[in-house]
C-alpha cells in the first residue's frame, strides 16, 4: 500500500511543491523555499534512494508532510490546509504503519496544536499564525483536529481490518470456487471420455461377437442336418436347447449393439413435426395394432420440436408397443398419448390400461435387460426402455413412470425446448 501511494505522490507532490517553491522564492518566504524543497528531496529520496528499510522511508516520508504542515500553521498562518495536513498524516500513518504509530501521530499532533497555543497566550514569535489568531479561537479550531485525529486512530484500523478481511474472504471463496469449477470441468470431462470409451468398447466387442456366434448356430446346424440319423432324441434336443441359446445370445447382442448405436446413427437435429412422427409410429406398428385390436389415441395439433428424428421416432413406438404388449389378458389395448407445454420444456405422457408395474420396480424397468415378466408371456429382451432413457437424456430430458398394478401404466418423458 506504502509503495502504490508514493507511485501515485510523487508526480502530485511535484506538482504541488515546485511551483511552491517558485512562489515562495519571488514572495520571499525563505521558510517555505525550505520547506519545499526538503519536500521534493525528502519524497524522491523515499522512493529512489536505494537501503533504507521501508519503515525508515515511511518515518521520512510522514516527517516530511509534518514538516510542511507546520510550515502551513506556523510559519504562513495558513490554518486550514495545515489541520487538514495533520489529519491527513494522521490517518496515512494509521493505514500504512499501524495502530501504535496512530498513538505517536496523534500525541504530536496534540503537542502541536499546545505548542502553537502557548505562542498565542504568550503573543510571542514572529509568526503569521501569531499574527492572526486569538487563543480563544484556536482552542475552538484546534479541539476539533484532536478531536478527527482520535477518530481517525481508533476508526480507521476497525474499517481497514474489516475491509480487508472481507476482502481476503472474498479471495478466499473466489479461489475455492475457481478451483471447484475446475474440478468439476475436468470431472465432466473424465466422465464424458470414459462413457464414449465404454460405448465404444460396447459397441465392438458385441460386434465382434457376431461372427462366432453365427458359426456356432450353423455349425449346430451342419452337425443336426449331416447326422441326423446316427444321433438320438436326446441328442436332438440337446442340440436345439443350443441353437436355441444361440439364438437368445444372437438378440441381445443385436440389442446391446442398438442399444451403443443411440446417439451415433443422426448428427444434426431437425424440426420435427410431431403429428408426423405419431403417424409413421401407427404405420409402423400397424400390424402389432391389428393383432391385439388395440386403440392409439394421440393429442390433435402437437408441437414441432427440435429433435434427432429416428431417435424420438424409436422412444415412442418402444412405448406404445410395450402399452400393446402388456395388456391384461382379453382386454383390448387402449394408448394414449399426451403432451403438455412447460415452459422450458415439452412433457410427453404415453398411457395404457395394461398390467401395471409394481411401484419398487418402477425405476429398475429403464436398467439395460431388466424385465419383470417371463418371456413366455411376454416376449422382449428388456432394452427398449433403457434406449428410451438414452434417447430422451441425450435431449437434455428425463423419463420415468406411475403406475397401479392391474390398472395401467403412464409413461412421462421430457424434451427441452
Ligand atoms: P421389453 O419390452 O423387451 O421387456 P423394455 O425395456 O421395453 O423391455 O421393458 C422392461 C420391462 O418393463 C418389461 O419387461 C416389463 O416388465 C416392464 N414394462 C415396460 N413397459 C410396460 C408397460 N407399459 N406395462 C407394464 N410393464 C411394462
Amino acid at each position: 500500500m506504502f509503495a502504490s501511494s508514493i507511485i501515485y505522490f510523487i508526480p502530485l507532490s511535484l506538482i504541488a511543491l515546485i511551483p511552491g517553491v517558485y512562489m515562495a522564492y519571488i514572495t520571499d518566504l525563505k521558510g517555505l523555499i525550505f520547506a519545499d524543497s526538503m519536500g521534493v528531496i525528502t519524497i524522491l529520496s523515499v522512493a529512489f534512494v536505494p537501503g533504507f528499510s521501508v519503515t525508515t522511508r515511511k518515518i521520512l516520508f510522514n516527517g516530511i508532510l509534518y514538516i510542511i504542515s507546520t510550515t502551513l500553521l506556523i510559519y504562513l498562518g495558513s490554518y486550514g490546509p495545515g489541520l487538514l495536513y495533520l489529519l491527513g498524516v494522521t490517518i496515512f500513518v494509521v493505514l500504512s504503519m499501524g495502530k501504535k504509530y496512530g498513538y505517536i501521530t496523534l500525541a504530536l499532533n496534540t503537542f502541536i496544536c499546545i505548542f502553537i497555543g502557548f505562542l498565542l497566550y504568550f503573543d510571542t514569535g514572529k509568526f503569521e499564525i501569531v499574527y492572526q489568531f486569538q487563543l480563544d479561537t484556536w482552542i475552538a479550531v484546534s479541539s476539533n483536529l484532536i478531536v478527527l485525529s482520535t477518530v481517525a486512530v481508533f476508526l480507521v484500523p476497525i474499517l481497514y481490518d474489516g475491509l480487508q478481511s472481507a476482502i481476503l474472504k472474498e479471495n478466499y471463496l473466489r479461489t475455492n470456487l475457481e478451483m471447484e469449477d475446475a474440478r468439476l470441468k475436468r470431472t465432466v470431462k473424465e466422465l464424458h471420455d470414459k462413457n464414449q470409451e465404454l460405448e465404444q468398447f460396447s459397441y465392438s466387442i458385441s460386434h465382434d461377437l457376431k461372427e462366432p456366434l453365427r458359426m456356432v448356430k450353423s455349425f449346430l446346424g451342419l452337425l443336426e442336418r449331416k447326422y441326423k440319423c446316427q444321433l438320438d432324441a436326446k441328442a436332438h434336443e440337446y442340440i436345439h436347447f443350443a441353437v436355441d441359446g444361440a439364438e437368445r445370445m444372437q438378440h441381445l447382442i443385436d440389442d446391446l449393439l442398438e442399444y451403443s448405436r443411440v446417439g451415433r446413427t443422426e448428427t444434426d437435429k431437425v424440426s420435427v413435426d410431431f403429428d408426423r412422427i405419431l403417424a409413421d409410429v401407427q404405420k409402423n406398428l400397424s400390424a402389432l395394432i391389428d393383432q391385439y385390436d388395440a386403440e392409439i389415441h394421440v393429442d390433435a395439433n402437437l408441437p414441432e420440436i427440435f429433435v434427432y428424428k429416428n431417435e424420438v421416432t424409436r422412444v415412442f413406438q418402444n412405448l406404445i408397443s410395450n402399452g400393446i404388449k402388456f395388456h391384461k389378458a382379453g382386454v383390448p389395448p387402449v394408448v394414449q398419448v399426451q403432451c403438455s407445454d412447460k415452459n422450458t420444456h415439452w412433457q410427453f405422457a404415453v398411457s395404457d390400461n395394461g398390467i401395471g408395474i409394481p411401484d419398487d420396480k418402477l425405476n429398475e424397468i429403464f436398467e439395460i435387460f431388466r424385465r419383470l415378466n417371463s418371456k413366455s408371456e411376454y416376449p422382449g429382451t428388456g432394452i427398449g426402455l433403457a434406449i428410451c432413457k438414452k434417447i430422451v437424456e441425450q435431449h437434455g430430458g428425463e423419463i420415468w413412470a406411475e403406475s397401479q398394478m392391474g390398472k395401467g401404466s403412464t409413461f412421462y418423458f421430457t424434451l427441452k425446448k
